[in-house]
């Protein structure tokens, strides 16, 4: 069975809107799928009021959050997307969002590139404005060739136009989720390059604040890489969820839909929420 429970729209910094994204799933055999835009449900929401034959939907968000020293994402799955708290703590977010913005802005006007923040703007839409939309406009006002280098020469973690900013902590994101009646998913593992003995340590915190499961597909994931995180999941004792993290159709990226078979007999997820 295809499933995909880590997926972006235009409501955040994915390409199609939620409709398309949607339609797309179902063409691909995909059965069941969440939405999971950063920081906000907007998306969600307009997908849940137009069900798609033969596609369950999974109500989701990916949450931004800090944990040790470095922004982790957590998905949340099946909450109820109108809970006040996680409404308000998504106004939070919507905030912080805009604040960085206007920060990364006035970096990359420094740098000689002035007009960053109504340009992300624009591209944001109503939705919270995220890294890849300063990319895409850095791409199309011609300062740089590709996406991928926007992020290598400013956007990126470290780089010339990134800032810090002061998510909230994890068990904050962990309790919007969980207070919502959601479950609490370690999106990307892997992409946090900490050590081995940091990402335990994550991992055992995330599950003593209430976190159920981790990723151990995201995107195009190496086989060894598979291995490696349904041991880490075992050993932790968190169940397994699985998804594409597709932002657009992309030779480099997965496309929507992932074999539920990958997670052997391991707990799931989708048995938790189904
Ligand atoms: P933000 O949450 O606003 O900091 O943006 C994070 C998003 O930027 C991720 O979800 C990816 O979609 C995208 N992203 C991060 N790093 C890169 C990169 N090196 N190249 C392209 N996209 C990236
Ligand atoms: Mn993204
Ligand atoms: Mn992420
Ligand atoms: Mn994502």
């Amino acid at each position: 069975m295809l499933i995909d429970f880590h997926t972006h729209s235009t409501a955040s910094d994915g390409l199609l809107p939620p409709a398309e994204l949607l339609a797309r799933a179902q063409r691909r055999g995909v059965e069941a799928l969440a939405l999971t835009d950063h920081d906000t449900v907007a998306g969600c929401r307009e997908a849940l009021e137009h069900p798609i034959a033969g596609l369950t939907l999974v109500p989701g968000v990916e949450l931004s959050c800090h944990w040790g020293g470095a922004t982790i994402h957590i998905v949340g799955l099946g909450m109820k997307i109108d809970d006040v708290a996680l409404q308000h703590l998504l106004v939070s977010l919507d905030r912080l969002r805009r604040e960085r913005a206007e920060r990364i802005a006035l970096k990359l006007a420094r740098l000689g590139m002035p007009g960053a923040l109504e340009g992300a703007q624009r591209l944001a839409g109503a939705g919270p404005i995220c890294r890849p939309h300063f990319a895409n406009w850095l791409v199309a006002e011609g300062h740089v060739d590709r996406v991928a280098k926007a992020f290598d020469k400013w956007l990126g973690n470290g780089k010339s136009a990134d800032v810090k900013t002061q998510w909230p902590a994890l068990q904050v994101a962990v309790a919007a989720i969980t207070d919502a009646k959601g479950v609490a998913v370690l999106a990307h593992p892997l992409n946090y390059r900490f050590t081995r003995t940091k990402l335990r340590a994550l991992c055992s915190e995330f599950a003593l604040v209430g976190g159920a499961a981790i990723e151990i597909v995201n995107g195009r994931q190496a086989g060894s890489d598979i291995a490696l995180l349904k041991r880490l999941a075992e050993d932790m004792g968190l169940a397994v969820s699985i998804g594409s993290d597709f932002h657009r159709e992309w030779a480099h990226g997965a496309d929507l839909g992932v074999d539920t078979a990958v997670a052997g007999d391991l707990p799931t997820v989708w048995e938790l929420l189904f």
